[in-house]
């Protein structure tokens, strides 16, 4: 008697949707590495539709247009595993919960929707038995979630700190390179296609602070959202503060961190996002234009760095791609991935009671005793000065008499710039000595608040 050759194992439906700058490069590394994934995964995977809102137009040879419609529910419906590459909260949200519903394993990039929804999408996973996995949420090609929440499940990560927005450091960067202002570095970035026409969730920091909610939730075994996250943007940093970090040895970059902070409350979580002044000899000092890099400190690994592409078509695709293979093998070989991990429920510690070192650049009337009105302001709340400097001005640049900034000159005012540098002391002391100082007719004007990080 002859043996049967094995079946060959059926093929799984991919229901893929969107097909912009993320979908297209997925739809292109499917056909093209279609033989290997196959031997990777043990079961051929069939592309049955990409959802998209125009179906009429054309998108090159990896998006067949027989494969497009504008009919996702029904799409979804019918798939084994779906990628969502659309970005924004609905219909993604609605399209996931039904694809789960429907027992499809999810897959998708879309950080808004897991720093908003993630509650409801692992819900889902949990209720209908399915896979959710969103590498590609978190800077792009660099593998960080599956890291945090898989490899490092047997550590007790302590603090992630890093880059993880490359729009905002390619301006931050050219403004460090070229002494631009943040203006003209946006309009760069735009022209280059580093920045969208409506460059908002870069510049103020909500692209950054939606990782940062997701990383928290993972490392910390915890569900940290996205208001939970202090997020201030990049669009208040001016050209003189990056100059005046330089002389300082400093550059500017924007941070994620998220971190565990013991405390007589017991331990809670600090996540926060803002431009911060880091040594010019850091290791992400030198992570330049739009890459990433990620720093995870951890009780047992210690100190780990992960650097790399944190978004564009091809990167993105390769983490989605990974996501993919693990959801079809899943499917394969039997078994669930990861689920949510929020046993430890870590409260959010509010930013006013945090300690952090700051640089602060002002204003001031250029006349005796106005150092010593300064620094008693920040004594009296318990800060400590590190360095006092006066900045230069602007040819030409002067304070009107109603303490408003005057750039084209004319105020009569004798003034000056100075900034200080803190050390570690409490925001609502910083607060606290603002305040005064808003309210003083010393101090013409608060031109800069940043803090400093990594030192
Ligand atoms: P994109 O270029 O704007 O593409 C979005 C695609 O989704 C388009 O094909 C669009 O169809 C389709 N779409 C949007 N709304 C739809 C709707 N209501 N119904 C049907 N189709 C719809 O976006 P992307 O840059 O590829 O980003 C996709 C996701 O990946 C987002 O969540 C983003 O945050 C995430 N991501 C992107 C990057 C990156 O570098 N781009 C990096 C990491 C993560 P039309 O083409 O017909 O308009």
């Amino acid at each position: 008697m002859t043996q049967n050759a094995p079946a060959e194992p059926a093929a799984l439906k991919v229901a893929v949707l969107g097909a912009g700058t993320v979908g297209t490069e997925v739809l292109r590394l499917l056909s093209q590495q279609g033989t290997e994934l196959t031997q990777r995964i043990g079961a051929p995977l069939e592309v049955i539709g990409v959802a998209v809102r125009d179906a009429d137009r054309d998108r090159g040879e990896h998006v067949p247009a027989e494969l497009l419609t504008t009919d996702a529910t029904a799409l979804v419906r019918e798939a084994d595993l779906v990628v969502e590459l659309m970005g924004g909260i609905e219909p993604a949200r609605s399209l996931l919960l039904e694809a789960m519903a429907q027992g499809a394993s999810v897959v998708t990039a879309n950080k808004a929707l897991l720093a908003q929804e993630g509650a409801a999408l692992y819900e889902a996973a949990d209720v209908h038995g399915v896979d959710l996995y969103f590498e590609a949420a978190v800077a792009g090609a660099i593998p960080l979630v599956r890291p945090v929440r898989e490899s490092l499940a047997g550590d007790r990560i302590q603090r992630v700190l890093g880059i993880v927005n490359g729009t905002t450091n390619f301006i931050l960067d050219a403004m460090s390179r070229t002494g631009a202002s943040f203006e003209d570095a946006l309009a760069t970035a735009q022209e280059l296609g580093y920045a969208e026409a409506d460059p908002t969730a870069d510049v103020e920091g909500h692209d950054a602070a939606a990782k940062a909610s997701i990383l928290a939730s993972l490392a910390f075994h915890s569900r940290v959202r996205l208001a939970d996250v202090h997020c201030e943007g990049i669009t208040q940093v001016r050209a003189q503060d990056i100059a005046a970090a330089a002389r300082m040895g400093r550059t500017i970059k924007l941070l994620s961190i998220v971190e565990r902070i013991p405390g007589e409350a017991g331990e809670r979580i600090s996540a926060r996002v803002y431009p911060a002044l880091i040594p010019q000899n850091h290791p992400l000092a030198s992570v330049s234009e739009a890459y990433n890099a990620v720093f995870i400190e951890a009780d047992a690994a210690g100190s780990l760095m992960f650097y790399g592409q944190g978004a564009g078509g091809s990167p993105t695709a390769s983490a989605v791609l990974g996501d993919l293979v693990s959801a079809a093998r899943a499917r394969v070989f039997g078994g669930v991935g990861p689920r949510e991990s929020r046993y430890a429920e870590l409260g959010l510690i509010p930013l006013d009671e945090l300690r952090s070192a700051f640089y602060i650049s002002l204003t001031v009337q250029d006349r005796p005793g106005v150092l010593a009105e300064i620094a008693t302001t920040l004594s009296g709340h318990g800060i400590s000065i590190s360095t006092i400097h006066q900045e230069l001005l602007e040819e030409g640049e002067a304070i009107s008499a109603d303490g408003d900034h005057d750039p084209r000159g004319g105020g009569d005012l004798p003034q000056a710039h100075i900034g200080i540098t803190t050390h570690r002391a409490l925001e609502s002391a910083m607060t606290a000595s603002l305040d005064v100082f808003s309210a003083t007719s010393t101090v013409l004007a608060i031109d800069s608040v940043l803090r400093i990080e990594g030192e």
